[in-house]
């Protein structure tokens, strides 16, 4: 039996990186080592699922077939996964990269058993290469990786700060949603995340937030349980 919070982070990659969007902010990655090594000291167990649009992202590409473009995705995640662990390690917290597929000696191949082991001893555990096929995005591997490991909860830090009933990039009287039930999103198609991971939430009762991960101390105000971004309910 758990008794244990345990929690999966998506960490958007467009969050990582400076304002054109590409690359690492080093003040930004720092921001987010310290606020998981505040939540990995109050005993919580963090698991954490990297994007990878700071780097490439498959279906913006129209040139090399979706198959390859999708693998190069996947391999930015990695990169995402191991900068970020860099980071923990100058903040004395340990880590492990599973990732879905194997990739020589960088990472380990995703074990269910042995991330449950390594959370419970205290080590953050990051789910590298999304679900390790194309035609998905991180959003759908961080619901699939949240459900084995068990998670309680799931919160999604992403570059948008919630869901909207239009895109407030095209839509300057948007509404942004406190809180929204899953069925509702996806029927009305609010593209905030993939629908299959709507769908995969929504069949196994997985609750999660959004929000921003620009917005500052963001990650613990949602570990913390603040009203942020927008709650999405079962
Ligand atoms: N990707 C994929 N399968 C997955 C997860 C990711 O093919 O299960 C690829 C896809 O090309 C995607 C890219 O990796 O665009 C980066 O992931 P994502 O777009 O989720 O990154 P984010 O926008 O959250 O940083």
């Amino acid at each position: 039996m758990k008794s244990v919070r345990r929690v999966m982070i998506k960490i958007t990659g467009e969050g990582l990186s400076s304002s054109d969007g590409c690359g690492f902010d080093d003040k930004k990655c720092m921001s987010v080592a310290k606020q998981i090594k505040s939540a990995v000291s109050k005993g919580v167990q963090v698991a954490i699922c990297c994007g990878g649009g700071n780097f490439w992202r498959g279906r913006q590409n129209n040139i090399i077939d979706r198959y390859k473009a999708d693998q190069i995705g996947m391999l930015a995640t990695i990169m995402n996964c191991l900068y970020l662990a860099g980071f923990l390690k100058e903040e004395k917290i340990e880590s492990s990269i599973y990732c879905s597929f194997e990739c020589g000696d960088m990472v380990k191949l995703f074990n269910k058993d042995s991330a449950i082991c390594d959370l419970k001893n205290k080590k953050v555990v990051f789910c590298a290469g999304g679900t390790g096929h194309p035609y998905f995005t991180t959003d759908t591997a961080v619901a699939l990786r949240a459900l084995e490991l068990e998670c309680d909860e799931m919160l999604l830090a992403k570059s948008i700060d919630g869901v909207y009933d239009s895109d407030p990039k095209k839509n300057k009287n948007a509404k942004k949603y406190k809180t929204i039930k899953i069925n509702e999103m996806v029927d009305k198609k609010l593209g905030v995340v993939d629908m299959s991971c709507s769908i995969l939430c929504m069949e196994n009762k997985l609750p999660f937030r959004i929000f921003s991960l620009n917005d500052k101390n963001s990650i613990q105000d949602a570990l913390t349980g603040k009203d942020i971004g927008t709650k999405i309910t079962v």
